[in-house]
């Protein structure tokens, strides 16, 4: 059906400002298929839509969406919103039941504000929107103003608003005169398809706001760039990966989307959304609390494992753990949660009693930029910055070892030197996964005189969490092994949450910023006291851990031992 059939004749009144949404009041019925249809034109070609151009298609979306007091989208609510109804609709009318962002989100945040501004680097002579999200009249009114000046190359964080639709677009290349090449920055290492309705909601906006994109392309890391020393190769940094087609197809279905959200939000509830896996993807929802505050403890979605097919269990209705038939097949993590008491496993202290003194309890900690630092490096590559090594001797008493780079130098040699002299070369190496050996791995490959040593180091290695997995559960794992959830499970005072670093995201963070950024020395010094910290209490955990699961596996065999001869 032609667009024409359902112009009222009033294009002459919408306002010519490009970035304005402002129409004269009038009834309109809105015809979904038409706006599809236009949209589907680039805006060159609009006028073949027999509409006015883009002042027709304006007029029709405007009229539907002013008619119910639109509430104003951006590019992230539109995402939140892709992400769950419910969850768009919470952040506009409830924001206060959100969570606070966590450290570990943060960082990202913060790692992709880091991406994003080295990326302009690629695009000289570009102009900053400086305004800020809460200054979005005047950012419109500036951007406008540099897409009208021909002499400038690129815009950073320009700003567009279409139908109620506000977006900041990271980066506009201008190509030739008044054609655009949009680019979206990602800290990622590759191509996304949730980055395609980043992408696709903006190039929207942008072209109904009258401008031409010729192009749509995404920005994202290099895995494969070697850092050489010197300036940053910033062509070799980042890959820029053209993806207009893919996004153009994706047009009429942000159409239909962004129709569903005004709508869904001017309604008086919120849609009746249960919280499940999509809460957790791309990121998980701030409203997860709020969402499943009124959940069973024992509720189908904290087992462990497969997501799918604890979303088949649910659609059979199954709303907790402890209702799974015992017909369904379960992985051993599984298994353990379900049956939710203390297990341990006959062979538990047989994998313990094989370790040799002196036993070292060795943990890294790392650092991993994005933008590389140190000479033959790649982006996001591990760099080790710091180790902790609790040695128990065979009459139990104990010795810590500790390193940490303090300069900005490549501290690497240094810092495998220092742990080859406390590993020294007897006893077993107790490590908490497969992390150590990647990095001592790596180390050997930079230190060709160094590799015979470290590939004895790695032939030491002994992995509590892989033993752990497969020969002893408590309940208070809650289905998770990790080194956070299984200390304070055992032993209740060795809990991360009293220190000042946390967790591992939170360490690298600091450690970036002790010795990149902070000048203050009280503060550094500060910060290195809480990274030692950290690092120790992985690595003395590990020694508490090992010994409590002696205790229990000798009980255990003890137990039974009578029960046989009795
Ligand atoms: S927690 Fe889940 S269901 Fe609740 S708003 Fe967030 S994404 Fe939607």
């Amino acid at each position: 059906m032609s667009a024409r059939g359902h112009r009222l004749g009033q294009e002459e009144q919408f306002c010519r400002h490009p970035q304005s949404n402002r129409l004269a009041h009038g009834s309109f019925i809105p015809h979904w298929a038409a706006i599809e249809h236009m949209a589907a034109f680039p805006v060159e070609d609009r006028s073949s839509c027999g509409t006015g151009g883009l002042a027709g298609l304006s007029f029709y979306v405007t009229m539907h969406f002013s008619t119910l007091h639109p509430v104003r989208l951006s590019k992230t609510r539109f995402l939140a919103g892709v992400q769950c109804l419910k969850r768009l609709y919470l952040e506009v009318h409830a924001p206060e039941l959100a969570a606070a962002v966590d450290a570990e989100r943060q960082i990202m945040l913060d790692m992709g504000k880091e991406v994003g501004e080295k990326a302009r680097e690629r695009f000289p002579g570009g102009q900053l929107i400086k305004e800020s999200h809460r200054q979005t009249e005047a950012a419109l009114h500036r951007t406008a103003d540099l897409m009208r000046d021909v002499s400038v190359p690129a815009i950073y964080e320009g700003a567009f608003l279409w139908q109620h639709i506000v977006v900041r677009a990271d980066i506009l290349e201008r190509v030739d005169g008044d054609r655009w090449r949009l680019i979206e920055v990602k800290a990622a290492t590759k191509v996304k398809n949730g980055y395609l309705d980043d992408l696709a909601i903006q190039e929207l906006v942008i072209r109904g706001a009258g401008y031409v994109l010729e192009q749509c392309c995404l920005m994202h890391v290099n895995t494969e760039y070697v850092y050489q020393g010197g300036e940053v190769d910033l062509s070799q940094l980042f890959t820029i990966v053209d993806v207009t087609a893919a996004v153009r197809q994706r047009r009429s279905q942000v159409i239909r989307q962004v129709r569903l959200m005004k709508t869904m939000l001017q309604r008086p509830e919120p849609p009746a959304i249960e919280p499940d896996d999509h809460c957790h993807t791309p990121y998980t929802c701030p409203f997860w609390d709020h969402c499943t505050s009124g959940k069973p403890a024992r509720w189908i979605h904290r087992l462990p494992g497969s997501r799918q097919s604890i979303r088949q269990l649910a659609a059979r209705g199954i709303e907790t753990i402890d209702e799974i038939p015992v017909t369904v097949p379960l992985s051993l993590a599984q298994r353990r949660v379900k049956d939710n008491v203390e297990w341990i496993s006959p062979d538990l202290l047989t994998h313990l009693q094989a370790l040799e003194h002196p036993i070292h309890h060795l943990d890294f900690e790392t650092m991993m930029p994005a933008v590389p630092i140190y000479a033959n490096t790649r982006p996001y590559r591990p760099i080790p910055v710091q180790w902790s090594n609790h040695i128990e001797m065979e009459d139990g008493s104990i010795r810590h070892d500790e390193y940490l780079a303090e300069q900005a130098s490549d501290p690497r040699r240094e810092l495998t030197e220092a742990l080859l002299r406390s590993l020294g070369d007897r006893g077993s190496i107790c490590v908490y996964s497969e992390y150590e050996r990647h990095v001592l791995l790596s180390l050997g490959e930079l230190f060709p005189d160094l590799r015979g040593a470290i590939q004895r180091v790695v032939q030491r290695l002994w992995d509590l969490l892989s033993v752990i997995q497969q020969h002893y559960y408590h309940p208070a794992f809650n289905g998770s092994f990790s080194m956070k959830s299984v200390l304070p499970a055992l032993i209740p005072d060795l809990s991360y949450s009293r220190l000042v670093i946390g967790h591992g995201a939170l360490a690298s963070a600091t450690y970036k910023k002790m010795v990149f950024e902070e000048t203050d020395l009280v503060e550094r010094l500060r910060m290195a006291t809480a990274l030692r910290e950290y690092c120790g209490r992985d690595t003395w955990g590990m020694v508490e851990l090992r010994r409590i699961l002696l205790a229990k596996a000798m009980h255990a065999y003890s137990t039974q031992a009578r029960g046989s001869d009795s």
